[in-house]
């Protein structure tokens, strides 16, 4: 990658800017390890079955440090929460506390075996026991499971749960509702349950039209899957109105709550007529996420589905022992194991040292959503003008007219330093642009991300044509996104053309 005269930069500002493949810095018979020649029974590691094949496995050959400064030089390249602020709507990219951290990484949490009996692993079943009464406290419902392993696999278990609950009344219903500004999500896991979708609209104003889910309902009708507040970032006011429109046609309810974080410690879920709801634990409950690591889903249940949840459910015996139980007609396992616990731990540790206060969570972000939508409405042109939740949504019309598009916002903001937004998401508003600071953000870094997004705004309305070839400071410049995502390069040896890297 390196030309053949200039010596190529090491750092700058302690940043690399040029990185090869650990692949390209393989040299035959170099290794990351040293060990004596077999002069002992032992089996040592590369005679073990496992490396016996390594020639196939074709792995790089590195050394050590080679490894190490590779990974810690590419890891400097990401951008994360712990940097700067991470407006991306919809994910909820809070800051992480770092007492959660600690907490799931105690031996006594972390190096517990998921199948460690019972009688040595109280304080796992416990952890999994007080989450599940604070989330049903926290939603006012009636029943928990931490089993789902995300947000998608949570409505799926949702999903079983309101299949079994038609099943047990011997009824036939295929058929889910879900409005046009849902979460992708959301259809694709009624399909992979079984269920058909019917979609409805939303309105102007981006709630939903109560006509059309009359002209909707039917016989065949399962239940309906509302996000709320929704992915406009608005509450849904009707939701009790549909709630009732569902359970007068023996349907189900089921709340998709990635957006519980501006809701938390404020609204009864029982309250407004919900039957089966997720919250993202990743999201909400401030376990890192955005970088690969497990995330977690708790499904809470209303009475008429409890009797379905998956096992194992987290109980106390009379003697006053924890204890794994299966509800009487649970739809069974949605994974091996309880769940994921660090995930857990962290959420509950989260819940416990907010206490009484965990309203404030949703109060601060919701101020935080607001400021950041008053900064940007001069020069952004809000999505709905119903009051801002967690998040603000803008649509590209301002832009547009200028000729530049939603696309090269998002590649300018890196050029000054940010991660941006979620775009072109939900799909019903043209050019979207998601905004989400979270309550972890101050005034001060809002203000800043405002004040970023506003010049960068000006610039495309005054022609600014260098805006087109954003990022100009990256190292990596403008990449052909529609090819990355049609012709992806998975394998280093199926590149045969190692300097093609579009940038
Ligand atoms: C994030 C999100 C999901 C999916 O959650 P995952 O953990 O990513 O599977 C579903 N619905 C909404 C509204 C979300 O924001």
């Amino acid at each position: 990658m390196s030309s053949n005269n200039t010596p190529r930069s090491i750092t700058r500002n302690g940043q690399v800017y040029e990185e090869d493949l650990i692949f390209e810095r393989s040299k035959p018979g170099r290794v990351a390890f040293s060990l004596p020649e077999d002069d002992t029974d032992l089996p040592l590691p590369m005679e073990s079955s496992l490396v016996r094949n390594a020639d196939e496995l074709r792995l790089p050959e590195v050394s050590e440090p080679d490894i190490v400064r590779h990974y810690t030089r590419l890891s400097s390249w990401n951008y994360g929460i712990d940097m700067n602020l991470y407006p991306l709507g919809s994910c909820t990219m809070k800051y992480n506390p770092r007492i959660n951290e600690e907490i799931a990484s105690l031996p006594a949490i972390a190096d517990v075996h998921p199948d460690t009996p019972p009688q040595f692993s109280q304080n796992i079943i416990k952890i999994y026991h007080d989450m599940q009464d604070l989330l049903c406290r926290l939603t006012d419902m009636d029943g928990a499971t931490l089993q789902p392993a995300a947000g998608a696999h949570g409505e799926l278990t949702g999903l079983y749960l309101i299949q079994a609950a038609v099943k047990a009344k011997n009824e036939k219903r295929d058929v889910i509702l879900i409005p046009d500004s849902a979460h992708g999500t959301n259809p694709a896991t009624c399909t992979l349950a079984g269920f058909k979708v019917r979609q409805v609209k939303s309105k102007e104003d981006g709630l939903l039209d109560i006509d059309d889910i009359k002209a909707n309902m039917g016989p065949d009708v399962a239940g309906m899957m509302i996000t709320n507040p929704s992915t406009l970032g608005i509450f849904e006011y009707n939701i009790r109105k549909i709630a009732d429109l569902l359970h007068d046609n023996g349907s189900y309810l089921y709340m998709d709550g990635a957006n519980y974080n501006a809701i938390i410690g404020i609204v009864s879920l029982k309250k407004m007529g919900v039957d089966v709801s997720h919250l993202n634990l990743h999201k909400t409950f401030s376990t890192p996420h955005g970088g690969g690591g497990p995330g977690a889903a708790a499904v809470v249940v209303a009475d008429s589905l409890k009797p379905y949840l998956p096992g194992p459910i987290a109980a106390k015996d009379e003697s006053g022992n924890y204890v794994w139980t299966n509800p009487e007609n649970s739809i069974g396992r949605m994974k091996s194991g309880p769940g994921h616990t660090g995930v857990v731990a962290r959420a509950l540790a989260y819940v416990l040292t907010y206490g009484k206060n965990i309203h404030l969570v949703a109060e601060n972000s919701v101020l935080n959503a607001n400021l950041a939508r008053k900064s940007l409405a001069d020069e952004f042109t809000i999505a709905s003008p119903e009051r801002s939740m967690h998040e603000a949504v803008f649509s590209d019309g301002g832009q547009k007219k200028s000729g530049f598009a939603t696309l090269d916002l998002a590649k300018s903001l890196i050029d000054y330093g940010y991660h941006p937004p979620t775009v072109y998401f939900p799909l019903n508003v043209s050019g979207a642009m998601m905004v989400e600071p979270t309550e972890t953000e101050s005034p001060e870094s809002i203000r800043h991300f405002a004040e970023v997004m506003n010049h960068i705004s000006r610039r495309m309305k005054d022609g600014d044509a260098s805006v087109h070839e954003a990022p100009q400071r990256a190292y990596i410049k403008r990449v052909d996104e529609v090819r990355a995502a049609r012709q992806p390069i998975l394998n280093y040896f199926s590149n045969s053309k190692k300097n093609d890297t579009g940038s």
